[in-house]
């Protein structure tokens, strides 16, 4: 079943996107199946949940941290993690550079963008991603390589459409730019319900849960 899922995915996506697997709540042996089937990238919300799996699994997969990072985290982030996808603020670069200096890491990060205004998701608004990208831009052990959005949670695929366009004119406008020490290379938007729409609007990156693993029991 698994294995199915991520063959069909993987025949169906674009070679130029990257598959993440997003794996919350889902057991080691689940996570084994799916990197059996030719996933190459395991996306986790968890710091604790990606110790236990990164500890079983290892360097055969690269490990992308896709949730909301706490600073006291930082350094066990640092150490897991090939790229987090959901920097979202200037006190948290600060975090992950000192954690990443001590490990002699630089570390890869997305900014993730709140393009939908919502109060209670992370992220920064579109508005305010320069100023932080220019600020983390002077951190050395932190490479901002893209941009990372939700959207919000909408009925439709269709309905997030708006919201990945505006995040890629946004990419778009900061490749232009051409920041030093900062490289527009990703832009990780859509999940099991809107990646076809987001990867029509720009996306690289993909992170899908329930369309590999099937239905979570918990709504986290
Ligand atoms: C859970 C999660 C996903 C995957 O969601 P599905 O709808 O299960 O595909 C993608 N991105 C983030 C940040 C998530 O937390």
């Amino acid at each position: 079943m698994i294995a199915e899922n991520v063959r069909q995915l993987l025949q169906e996506l674009p070679r130029e996107v990257q598959l993440v697997a997003a794996a919350k709540s889902r057991s080691v042996a689940e996570i084994e199946q799916a990197i059996s089937a030719g996933i190459l990238i395991v996306g986790e919300n968890y710091v604790q949940e990606a110790e236990l799996a990164h500890g079983l699994i290892g360097a055969k997969v690269k490990w992308h941290f896709i949730g909301r990072l706490q600073k006291n985290k930082a350094k066990k982030a640092v150490k897991i993690f090939d790229l987090i996808e959901t920097l979202d603020s200037l006190a948290l670069a600060e975090e992950l550079e000192k954690a990443a200096g001590a490990q002699n890491k630089v570390m890869p990060a997305l900014i993730e963008i709140n393009c939908a205004g919502e109060v209670q998701k992370g992220g920064v608004t579109p508005q305010e991603a320069e100023g932080l990208i220019k600020a983390i831009a002077l951190l050395k052990h932190i490479k901002v390589m893209g941009l990372m959005t939700m959207g919000p949670l909408s009925a439709t695929p269709e309905q997030y459409r708006p919201y990945f366009r505006e995040t890629k004119k946004l990419f778009d406008a900061l490749k232009r730019q051409g920041l030093t020490n900062v490289e527009m290379r990703f832009l990780s938007m859509g999940m099991s319900d809107s990646y076809r729409v987001a990867i029509e609007e720009g996306a690289n990156i993909v992170r899908i849960g329930s369309k590999i693993f099937g239905p979570r029991e918990s709504n986290n």
